[in-house]
């Protein structure tokens, strides 16, 4: 297979796993539990509560004929976890709306601080001017005027030292100024009916795999995310 037929192959499957998500119909009603080896959406017949996966039945050989999990039970699991979601994220906005209080009060102290440093570095400026008049006009030798000169040196690299020091600090608090992302699934904290709707505004997934077990991937998942690191 030669670079260009790959990349047209490539190309095509693109194109028909797009047109199998979206397929034109209303995606928020869409059930959110899904196959993990083929991908197709879970659906449990009328005559049963058992969500199963379709090509498990046309391919009795595949990991899909595995795929099975009962609705009532996978549907609670999903809202204990959305409650619990919810919990986690109220908890963690709280923190961050602490600690932005307490960076934004650090910020101002730390801007003041800097600004007195930068008066103090302009002053040893002007000391090394008047040093070097005194030295031009006699008033100082030239071994004391050098020694002088060393020590408002070192006592400037001191403050540009500390300012510097300022600056990284000031850089991570402000990462908490930037507040936070807005949050949808904060308003499910005492969900208690499983709607298809609201699930599949908060899960972009729960893959079921043998034994029970639920893979869920949360939109806003990078949010999510970025929320908890603010506030570990
Ligand atoms: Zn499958």
């Amino acid at each position: 297979m030669t670079d260009e037929e790959f990349a047209l192959a490539n190309s095509k499957m693109k194109k028909v796993s797009r047109t199998r998500e979206y397929k034109g119909v209303d995606k928020g009603a869409f059930s959110v539990f899904v196959c993990p080896y083929c991908g197709l959406r879970l659906h449990a017949p009328s005559s049963n509560n058992r969500l199963f996966c379709s090509t498990g039945r046309i391919r009795p050989e595949s990991p899909c004929a595995g795929v099975s999990i009962d609705k009532t039970l996978a549907e609670e699991t999903l809202l204990e976890l959305v409650r619990k979601q919810a919990e986690v994220m109220i908890d963690a906005e709280v923190k961050l709306k602490r600690r932005q209080a307490e960076s934004e009060t650090e910020i101002k102290q730390k801007n003041k601080e800097r600004d007195r440093l930068r008066r103090i570095i302009a002053g040893y400026g002007q000391q090394q001017i008047s040093l070097y008049e005194k030295y031009k006009s006699g008033e100082l030798s030239k071994d004391v005027y050098l020694e002088r000169k060393a020590e408002i040196k070192k006592a400037q690299s001191d403050a540009e030292e500390q300012v510097a020091e300022i600056d990284k600090d000031t850089e991570v608090s402000e990462a908490f100024t930037d507040g936070a992302p807005e949050l949808p699934v904060k308003g499910y904290i005492d969900i208690s009916k499983y709607d298809k709707r609201i699930m599949a505004s908060l899960i972009e997934k729960a893959e079921v795999f043998e034994g029970d077990v639920l893979q869920v991937t949360w939109k806003h998942q990078d949010e999510y995310e970025k929320l908890l690191k603010l506030t570990s």
